[in-house]
């Protein structure tokens, strides 16, 4: 089933687009399924689940942090993932820059946006990017290299699209930002059900699990 899944996936989707496989609550057989069936990129949500897998497992992939990273966990993290998709406040970055800097590492970051202002998500407020990324390009060992957005969960993919469009829209205002270490390339925008209308307004990361591994254990 798994492997049905990544190949349709992955021959309706633009080549451009890196195709992430969110692995939370799935086990190490599950993952290796889908590596084999083509993807290379992985995504994760939690760092104590994600230790308990990536260095057991003997595949050459890239591994995304896509869940809410708090900075006890960053030393640790720094070991495993080589994109972190949700950079989401000053004092994390200052968090990746110690740690990195310890580390002799470069860490890559996306921020991630909370386009509809939820109260529940994490995130950034649209109208806060600018002051984080003016902490960010202070910086000598964290790399902005992009924009994450989940948007409201709704069901009904057309009712993302205003979120997508509203991302884009700052990832485009920040293209070309004067700071070496500021470079907008990744739009990470997109889930199993609204990858479609993220790739059409822009995404060149999209995230997806449940139609890859099923319904969440
Ligand atoms: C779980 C998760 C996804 C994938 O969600 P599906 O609806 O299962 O495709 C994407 N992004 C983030 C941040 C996630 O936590």
């Amino acid at each position: 089933m798994i492997k049905e899944n990544v190949k349709r996936l992955l021959a309706s989707i633009p080549e451009d687009v890196i195709f992430v496989a969110a692995a939370k609550t799935r086990t190490k057989e599950e993952v290796e399924s889908a590596y084999s069936a083509g993807i290379r990129y992985f995504g994760h949500n939690y760092v104590q689940e994600a230790q308990a897998m990536i260095p057991f497992l003997d595949i050459e992939v890239q591994w995304h942090m896509i869940g809410h990273l708090q900075r006890n966990k960053v030393k640790d993290a720094l070991q495993m993932f080589d994109l972190f998709e949700t950079l989401d406040s000053v004092r994390l970055a200052q968090e990746f820059e110690k740690r990195a800097a310890q580390a002799n590492k470069t860490v890559k970051v996306l921020i991630e946006i909370n386009s509809g202002k939820e109260d529940s998500k994490s995130g950034i407020l649209p109208k806060d990017v600018d002051g984080l990324i003016q902490a960010v390009a202070g910086m000598e060992h964290v790399k902005v290299e992009g924009l994450m957005t989940m948007g409201p969960f709704t069901g009904d993919p057309e009712l993302s699209r205003p979120y997508f469009v509203k991302t884009r829209r700052i990832f485009e205002r920040l293209k070309g930002y004067p700071s070496a270490n500021i470079n907008m390339r990744f739009l990470s925008m997109g889930m199993s059900n609204s990858y479609q209308v993220a790739i059409q307004e822009g995404a060149n990361i999209i995230r997806i699990g449940t139609l890859i591994f099923g319904e969440r254990h």
